[in-house]
């Protein structure tokens, strides 16, 4: 490419005209789809009508599309995105010195607004059809708190009432974050709870439980189909997410474009996968049409290892069992992680789409243990300034591994990794790092049968 020798910019930004006005949903280019919601009832699929009474109408619409590749960005949600977007793709110039790696490492930086991550991507969406549909408000559930975070802000921005059912033990441990959600007029409450009946019933069952995505989520839906003009978001795992962060993916390709570069391998953290699946979409549907080929790395912690030691099976999006029942790398609705530190990457389970990609033999995984998570989220801060997320850091740490790889081979490959957001409410966990306190945990095959005991059995659902 004549393009490569220009000088690569620290930063490489697009202009706002330069900025994607369609998402891009890869379900379109997949040849073996992401199988159906099914009905937790009668096992068939999950109609538009079931779907409605829990999420809106046009996000349904979303949830169910396999065929049209590119979806417009309604006007209000780019006049959003272009208070905080593009974000800037960085070379990691400093890194790569510091590594002495002949690779070419660059990130694409989400956590430069105020919630701290890309979840404002969806947030804005998803409020957005909420209010189009003339909704009151919306429920929903918040891990590590930047979804909650991010879904306050945009409930603020369109003027809908916002209640965040928050996990325990995020709630203790990161009360700042409560508190900005509030400041953005957000309702938050530590799940579980005792507001609704299924978190009675968790909270008598498990006393003392530090909660879990799958608890929030359950007391969240409960809460929005038995209050009226209210409707149930959720901040990943769903197909819909994935096709709004695609604009992380589209920003990054186009900036590449600009410069005729062309990535080797891509690398982001998995949670729900929503972040990492909005970064390698265009890439992915590349790869798929035949076009050109990436390595994908999806990276997750050994604490809640759903790719790299879930099974692939139908199971519930919850614990509760209230939700619709998902194809997906599950560890069983039931399983619930150690405290670790990267509440955002607690779940357990992953999009369909991923875990359709991933079975497919699309895209690789790989868990990493805190501890080696914080050393690279310490070396990057150092060199690169930013105070990474837990969570984002999982996407260093192999982005790190990978560069080290080349630098023993002698290769020069061109590495990206999603930079997902920041650590400024993580101190607790930067602060048990430093003092040398931090553990690493992995569960053991026992506890991982006591989850998959929990998946649900019936004829077709066989893993
Ligand atoms: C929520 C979150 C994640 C993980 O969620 P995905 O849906 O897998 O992207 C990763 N990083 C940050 C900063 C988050 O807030």
């Amino acid at each position: 490419m004549t393009n490569q020798s220009r000088e690569i910019p620290y930063k490489i930004y697009l202009e706002e005209s330069e900025m994607p006005k369609q998402w891009y949903n890869v379900r379109a280019d997949m040849k073996n789809k992401p199988a159906p919601l099914l009905n937790p009832a009668t096992h068939k699929p999950m109609t538009a009508e079931e779907l409605s009474q829990v999420f809106c109408e046009d996000l349904v619409k979303q949830e169910l599309d396999n065929d049209n590749a590119y979806i417009d960005i309604p006007q209000e949600i780019l006049d959003f995105y272009k208070m905080y977007r593009p974000s800037p793709l960085v070379r990691a110039y400093c890194l790569e010195k510091k590594l002495d790696t002949p690779a070419k490492i660059y990130y694409k930086f989400e956590g430069n607004n105020t919630s701290g991550s890309h979840k404002l991507n969806s947030a804005i969406a998803q409020a957005y059809y909420a209010k189009k549909q003339g909704l009151k408000g919306v429920t929903t559930e918040t891990g590590a708190g930047q979804w909650g975070t991010a879904l306050s802000m945009a409930c603020a921005y369109l003027g809908l009432d916002c209640k965040v059912y928050m996990v325990k033990c995020s709630y203790e441990q990161k009360p700042f974050r409560r508190e900005v959600m509030r400041t953005y007029g957000a309702a938050v409450t530590p799940s579980p709870s005792e507001t609704t009946e299924i978190g009675r019933k968790i909270l008598a069952e498990h006393p003392g439980t530090t909660g879990s995505l799958g608890c929030a989520i359950s007391e969240a839906v409960e809460v929005a189909t038995h209050t009226e003009g209210y409707r149930y978001v959720l901040g990943s795992v769903l197909n819909q997410v994935l096709l709004h962060q695609s604009v992380i993916g589209l920003e990054t390709k186009a900036a590449l474009d600009k410069y005729g570069i062309t990535p080797d391998v891509i690398i982001g953290c998995a949670g729900g996968g929503s972040n990492l699946g909005g970064l390698i979409s265009p890439f992915m549907g590349e790869k798929l049409r035949g076009e050109k080929d990436y390595r994908f790395i999806a990276v997750e912690p050994a604490s809640c290892p759903s790719f790299t030691r879930g099974k692939f099976a139908y199971d519930f999006c919850d614990t509760g069992m209230v939700t619709p029942l998902q194809k997906m790398y599950t560890l069983g609705s039931g399983f619930i992680p150690s405290a670790n530190h990267a509440g955002g990457l607690r779940y357990h389970g992953m999009s369909s789409v991923l875990s359709q990609l991933y079975h497919d033999g699309l895209m690789e995984a790989v868990s990493v243990e805190q501890t080696s998570v914080f050393e690279a989220a310490e070396m990057f801060a150092r060199v690169e300034g930013i105070l990474p997320a837990p969570e984002s850091s999982h996407a260093i740490r192999v982005a790190i591994d990978e560069a080290l790889k080349c630098k023993e081979n002698n290769e020069e490959k061109t590495i990206v990794f999603g930079l997902t957001g920041t650590g400024y409410f993580d101190m607790v966990a930067y602060e048990k790092f430093n003092n040398g306190e931090m553990k690493d945990y992995i569960p053991t095959d026992e506890e991982l049968e006591a989850g998959f005991a929990g998946i649900p059995r019936f004829e077709g659902n066989e893993f």
